[in-house]
C-alpha cells in the first residue's frame, strides 16, 4: 500500500475511500478522509522523518491525528510508509457510578495505561485496583471473587496460559520473588482487561444497581399504600 503526497499537495493513498480506525472521540469505527495535508515544499525542505496528517472522523466531524514514517523523498513526490500511529487513541470506558473513590481513581489510570498500549502500567494498575477492591471488601469476597475467575475462564475459554497470566496479576502478591508481575502481550492485556471490568461489576456495580432498584420499588410501593383509603375508613 502506498501512500504519497505529490508536488500539488495533495495525498494519494491506496485507501482513501476505505481508511477506517475507531474514532478517539466517538468511539465509532469510522472512515477517515484527510483534511490537512502537510505542504509539500516544505517538506521537501526540510526532508523530516516523520510527517502529521489530520484527518476528519466521517461519524463525528472530530479531527484524528496520524505521524506517518517517510519512506522516501523523490523529486515530484514524498512517499510515506503506511504504518501509521494514531496519536490518540480511543479510551477504555466502564460505568464507575457504584466504586468507591480509590477503586475508582486506580481503576481509571489502569485503562488510561491500557489505551496507550502501556501494558507493564496497566498490569501494575489493575493489581493496585484489586488490592483495593480486597481491601475494602474483606477476605471472604476476595475468596469468592477467586472462585468466581474460574467461573469466567470456562464462560469465556480463556487459554490456560492467558488465565495464569490474568490470575497472577490480580491474585498474586507484591512480595511474591520477582518478577511477581507477569508481561503480558496485547491480547493478554485485552483478556485482563474484561476480567477486571467482570470482578468490579461483580463486586460493586451489580450489587449497587440491585440496591437503587429496590430503593426506588420501596418508594413507589410506600407512596402508593399511602393514597389508598383503608376500607374501614371509607365506609365511615
Ligand atoms: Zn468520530
Amino acid at each position: 500500500m502506498a501512500v504519497i503526497i505529490d508536488s500539488s499537495g495533495r495525498l494519494h493513498h491506496d485507501q482513501d475511500h476505505g481508511l477506517a480506525l475507531m474514532c478517539p472521540h466517538c468511539g465509532v469505527l469510522a472512515h477517515i478522509t484527510p483534511v490537512s495535508v502537510p505542504d509539500f515544499n516544505q517538506v521537501q525542505l526540510y526532508k523530516p522523518s516523520h510527517v502529521g496528517i489530520v484527518y476528519r472522523c466521517e461519524a463525528c466531524n472530530g479531527p484524528i491525528f496520524l505521524k506517518f514514517p517517510v519512506k522516501l523523498y523523490a523529486g515530484s513526490r514524498i512517499e510515506l510508509s503506511p504504518s501509521f500511529v494514531e496519536l490518540e487513541r480511543p479510551r477504555e470506558r466502564f460505568n464507575l457510578t457504584h466504586l468507591p473513590e480509590m477503586t475508582e481513581s486506580l481503576f481509571k489510570e489502569a485503562m488510561a495505561c491500557f489505551s496507550i498500549g502501556c501494558y507493564v502500567a496497566f498490569a501494575a494498575m489493575s493489581r493496585r485496583t484489586a488490592q483495593s477492591v480486597f481491601a475494602d471488601l474483606g477476605e471472604n469476597i476476595k475468596l469468592s471473587l477467586y472462585d468466581q475467575l474460574d467461573d469466567v475462564r470456562k464462560m469465556a475459554e480463556i487459554e490456560d496460559q492467558t488465565f495464569s497470566a490474568v490470575k497472577q496479576v490480580i491474585f498474586g502478591n507484591d512480595s511474591d520473588p520477582q518478577p511477581n508481575l507477569p508481561t503480558l502481550d496485547a491480547y493478554d492485556a485485552g483478556v485482563l482487561l474484561e476480567v477486571m471490568k467482570d470482578l468490579l461489576y461483580q463486586a460493586y456495580v451489580r450489587r449497587g444497581r440491585l440496591q437503587q432498584a429496590m430503593m426506588v420499588r420501596r418508594y413507589f410501593a410506600q407512596e402508593s399504600d399511602s393514597k389508598v383509603t383503608p376500607l374501614e375508613k371509607a365506609r365511615c
